[in-house]
C-alpha cells in the first residue's frame, strides 16, 4: 500500500466549542509537522467550527473538512449546506453516509451517492463510510451490505470513484471500544477494493473506522488493504490522534 499515502481523519462528532477546539488544533498544527511525510492528517469538524479550522490550520500539515453535505446546489432545503459553502471555507474532504447519520437521519444509499456526486462536482473529496450492524453482521451479510452501501457510489462512474475515499465502518465497532481485528477488517477491505476493480482500485484509499486507539492502530496499518483511520474518540485528544497518525 506503498504507493497510496495512508490517511488519518478525525470525526469529531458534534463535540467541542472555540475555547477547547483551540487548543485541540494547536497542538494538532504543532505536532503534524513531522508526521506529514509519511501521511495525511485532517479533522472533520462541526459546520460552525470550519472557519476556526481554517483559520488555526491554514499552511499547515493538517487539512479539514465537514461531516455531511446537501445533496442539492441550493434552495429551500433548510438546515442544509452546500458543497460550494464547504468550498468558502476551502475544505478538502466531507464524510457521507456516516453510520449515525444513515440510521439517526434516514440517510439511503442513493442518497449517500448523491451527496458523495455533489462533493465531487464542487473538487472536494467525499469520505464514503459504510459498514454492517451486529445483526447483520450475525446474519452473514457483511459483503452483502456493503456491496449494496456501494451500489450506487460505483455507478457514478469510473472518474468519480478514482477520486474519493472509503470508510469501512462496522456499526457494532464504533464508539463500542470493540474494534475489528486486523484481519477481520483487511477481509474486508480487500472485498471492498475487489468491488472497485474496474476502476483503479490500487489507488483508492479505503480506511478503517471504528474503536481506532494508539494501541490498536499500528496492527490495522499493517494490513495490505487498510490505508489509514477514520477516528472518532480518540481524535479529541491531540495526543491520543497523533500517536495514531505516527502508527
Ligand atoms: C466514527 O464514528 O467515525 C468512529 C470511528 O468513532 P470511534 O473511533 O469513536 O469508534
Amino acid at each position: 500500500a506503498s504507493f497510496r499515502k495512508r490517511l488519518v481523519m478525525g470525526n469529531w462528532k458534534m463535540h467541542g466549542g472555540l475555547e477547547a477546539n483551540a487548543g485541540l488544533l494547536a497542538d494538532l498544527r504543532a505536532g503534524a509537522g513531522i508526521l506529514a511525510d509519511y501521511c495525511t492528517l485532517a479533522v472533520c469538524v462541526p459546520f460552525p467550527y470550519l472557519a476556526q479550522a481554517r483559520s488555526q490550520l491554514e499552511n499547515s500539515a493538517v487539512s479539514w473538512g465537514a461531516q455531511d453535505v446537501s445533496a442539492h446546489d441550493k434552495g429551500a432545503y433548510t438546515g442544509e449546506v452546500s458543497a460550494a459553502m464547504l468550498n468558502d471555507f476551502a475544505c478538502t474532504w466531507v464524510l457521507v453516509g456516516h453510520s449515525e447519520r444513515r440510521a439517526m437521519h434516514a440517510e439511503t444509499d442513493d442518497l449517500v451517492a448523491a451527496k458523495a456526486k455533489a462533493a465531487l462536482a464542487a473538487g472536494l473529496v467525499p469520505v464514503v463510510c459504510v459498514g454492517e450492524t451486529l445483526e447483520q453482521q450475525d446474519a452473514g451479510q457483511t459483503l452483502a451490505v456493503i456491496q449494496r452501501q456501494l451500489a450506487p457510489v460505483l455507478a457514478l462512474g469510473t472518474q468519480a470513484v478514482s477520486r474519493l475515499v472509503v470508510a469501512y465502518e462496522p456499526v457494532w465497532a464504533i464508539g463500542t471500544g470493540r474494534s475489528a481485528t486486523p484481519a477481520q477488517a483487511q477481509d474486508v477491505h480487500a472485498a471492498i477494493r475487489a468491488s472497485l476493480a474496474s476502476i483503479d482500485a490500487a489507488q483508492v484509499r479505503v480506511l478503517y473506522g471504528g474503536s481506532v486507539k494508539p494501541d490498536n492502530a499500528s496492527s490495522l496499518f499493517a494490513m495490505p488493504d487498510i490505508d489509514g483511520a477514520l477516528v472518532g474518540g480518540a481524535s479529541l485528544v491531540a495526543d491520543e490522534f497523533l500517536r495514531i497518525a505516527a502508527a
